[in-house]
C-alpha cells in the first residue's frame, strides 16, 4: 500500500462512509487534475463524473483560475469580515445580485439585494433558516409559530439547523433527538409516483395516465391546514427543478412556480436551495430561473468558486435586511458569523468563475455538453437493470433496479449502486451513487470523447456488476427522455 493511503488508513475519517469497508481496501489518493481528469498517486487517471460532488464547473487546474487565485495570493490570503471590507468579497456580492435578479428588477421588492457569506451549502442553509425565523417572530409578533416546510426527500447539509429541514431517512433518523421539528410534504417523483402516472417503460404515450397533479395538491393541503390552524408557515424550503441528494429527482415542469405561488400565497418566505442547482449547473444560470421563481433567500454554495475552495452565500432582500436595522443596544443584529466569512482566496477565485460562467465559450461549451449527454445516455436505456435515466441540463441520475418492468428497486444491502460505482473506477471513471441511483454530472469542459467513456463505463459496469444483458426489448421504452412527466 502506498505510504500516503497508510496514512489515511491510520488516521483520517472519512464523510458519509462505512469507515469498515473503507479500510478493506487501499484508497485512490489523488495527487493531481487537469480538466475532467484526475490523477492519482501512482500515475493512474481517472475521469471525474461527478464533478467531486458536484462542486466543480471549468476543470480542474484551469489556468484563468489558478491566475486569479495568485493574484489574490500576491496581496492577502484572509483578513476577517468582522470589522472589515476587503475588495474581492465586495466585488463578487455586486456580481452575484447582478447574475441572480433578472434585469428589469432594480426596483422590485423581490430583487436579492444582500449576500451573507459564509462556509458551505450547510451554512448557507442555516443563515437563511435563522434569517427567515428572525425575520418572521419580528413581521407577526414573537408569540407567532415558525414552522418550516420543506420536500420529502429532502437534503440541505448536515449541521443540526439543516438537517432539520432535510427528510432523508437515512441520514437524518439518528439525530431526530437532537432535531427541531419540520414539516414536510410530497415532492414529486414521477417514475415511482404513487398516483402512477408516469411509464417510462412504454413508448405509447397513450399509456400514460393523466396526471392531476396531486403532488401540488398535497402542497395546497398542507398549507391550507397550517393556515385554518392560525399558524402559517415562516419559509417553504427547496431545491429547485431537481433534487440532488435525493437520488437527482427532476420536477416535472410548471411545479415549481405553482408550489412556489400557493406556499407565496399562504404567507410563507420562500427559501430556494442551489447549492447544486446553481451555476448553471441545470441549463439555466439559476434554476430557479427556469420557472421565473424568485426567492427571498437563495443559498448558494458547491459551484460558487468553480469548485476551488468553500465558500457559501445567502442572498436576500433589502426588506428583510431592513428587519435588522435598529439601535444598537436594540440587539437587532443577526448574531451570526463564521471565521473565514468573506475569504479572499474564495472571493478572488469566486469572480474569476463567474466570469469564465458568463463568458460566450463556456455558455457554447454547456450547451454542446447538455446534448451529449442527452445523446450518449440513451444507449442506457437497453439494459435490463437500468429503471430510469433522467436528465436536467447538465446533471444525470440513473436508477438502477432489479427489474425494470416492475420498478422493484435493489435493497440498500445489496449496495448495487456501490458496486457499479466501483466496477466504474477500475474503468477510469470516478462518480459516487446515491443509494441505487448512478450521478453523472460531467465538469462544463468535458469533451464529447469524455463524456462517451463516462456513459460507455457505466454501461459496462451494469452489465458487469448485475449481470444486465442488453435486451431486444429496448423498443419497449421510451428511447429518449426521462420519467419526468411533460404536461
Ligand atoms: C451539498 C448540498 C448541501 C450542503 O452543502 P455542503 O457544502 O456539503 O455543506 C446543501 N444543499 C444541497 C442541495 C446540496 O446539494
Amino acid at each position: 500500500m502506498h505510504k500516503l493511503a497508510r496514512l489515511d488508513h491510520a488516521h483520517v475519517w472519512h464523510p458519509f462512509t462505512q469507515m469498515r469497508d473503507w479500510l478493506q481496501r487501499e484508497p485512490i489518493v489523488i495527487t493531481a487534475g487537469e480538466g475532467a481528469v484526475l490523477r492519482d498517486v501512482r500515475g493512474r487517471e481517472y475521469l471525474d463524473a461527478n464533478s467531486s460532488i458536484w462542486t466543480n464547473l471549468h476543470g480542474h487546474n484551469h489556468p484563468t483560475l489558478n491566475a486569479a487565485l495568485k493574484r489574490q495570493l500576491g496581496k492577502i490570503a484572509h483578513s476577517s469580515a468582522l470589522g472589515f471590507a476587503n475588495e474581492p468579497a465586495s466585488v463578487l456580492a455586486a456580481e452575484l445580485v447582478k447574475l441572480v435578479n433578472p434585469k428589469r428588477s432594480a426596483s422590485s421588492p423581490r430583487r436579492l439585494h444582500k449576500v451573507f457569506f459564509s462556509d458551505d451549502g450547510s451554512t448557507a442553509m442555516e443563515v437563511a433558516l435563522k434569517l427567515a425565523y428572525e425575520f418572521t417572530r419580528r413581521a407577526r409578533g414573537p408569540k407567532a409559530k415558525t414552522r418550516f416546510l420543506s420536500l420529502a426527500g429532502a437534503y440541505h447539509g448536515d449541521t443540526v439547523g439543516a438537517v432539520s429541514l432535510g427528510h432523508i431517512e437515512l441520514f437524518h433518523k439518528a439525530y431526530s433527538g437532537l432535531l427541531f421539528k419540520t414539516d414536510q410534504v410530497m415532492s414529486p417523483y414521477c417514475y415511482r409516483c404513487p398516483f402512477n402516472k408516469a411509464k417510462p417503460e412504454r413508448a405509447d404515450a397513450r399509456e400514460y395516465r393523466k396526471c392531476n397533479w396531486e403532488c401540488v395538491g398535497k402542497v395546497e393541503a398542507k398549507c391550507a391546514t397550517a393556515c385554518k390552524r392560525g399558524n402559517d408557515y415562516a419559509a417553504f424550503v427547496f431545491e429547485p427543478l431537481m433534487q440532488g441528494a435525493a437520488g437527482m429527482i427532476p420536477q416535472p415542469d410548471g411545479w415549481l412556480k405553482r408550489v412556489t405561488d400557493i406556499a407565496r400565497g399562504h404567507g410563507a418566505l420562500l427559501v430556494a436551495d442551489e447549492v447544486m442547482t446553481g451555476f448553471g449547473r441545470t441549463g439555466t444560470v439559476f434554476a430557479s430561473h427556469a420557472e421565473g421563481v424568485q426567492p427571498d433567500f437563495l443559498a448558494l454554495a458547491k459551484g460558487l468558486t468553480g469548485g476551488y475552495l468553500p465558500m457559501a452565500a445567502t442572498l436576500t432582500t433589502q426588506r428583510v435586511f431592513d428587519a435588522f436595522l435598529g439601535e444598537y443596544a436594540e440587539f437587532k443584529t443577526f448574531f451570526h458569523g463564521h471565521s473565514y466569512t468573506g475569504n479572499q482566496l474564495g472571493a478572488a477565485v469566486a469572480l474569476a468563475s463567474h466570469d469564465l460562467l458568463t463568458g460566450k465559450a463556456s455558455i457554447a461549451m454547456r450547451m454542446r455538453l447538455e446534448e451529449d449527454l442527452r445523446r450518449e445516455l440513451k444507449s442506457l436505456w437497453s439494459l435490463r437493470n437500468v429503471g430510469d435515466v433522467r436528465q436536467v441540463g447538465l446533471v444525470a441520475g440513473v436508477e438502477l433496479v432489479r427489474n425494470w418492468r416492475t420498478r422493484e428497486p435493489f435493497a440498500i444491502g445489496a449496495r448495487a449502486g456501490i458496486r457499479v460505482c466501483e466496477a466504474m473506477a477500475q474503468r477510469g471513471v470516478l462518480t459516487r451513487p446515491i443509494g441505487n441511483v448512478v450521478v453523472l454530472m460531467p465538469p462544463y469542459c468535458t469533451t464529447a470523447a469524455q463524456l462517451r467513456r463516462m456513459v460507455g463505463a457505466l454501461y459496462e459496469a451494469v452489465e458487469e456488476v448485475l449481470g444486465s444483458a442488453a435486451s431486444a426489448r429496448s423498443n419497449d421504452r421510451r428511447a429518449s427522455g426521462s420519467s419526468k412527466l411533460v404536461h
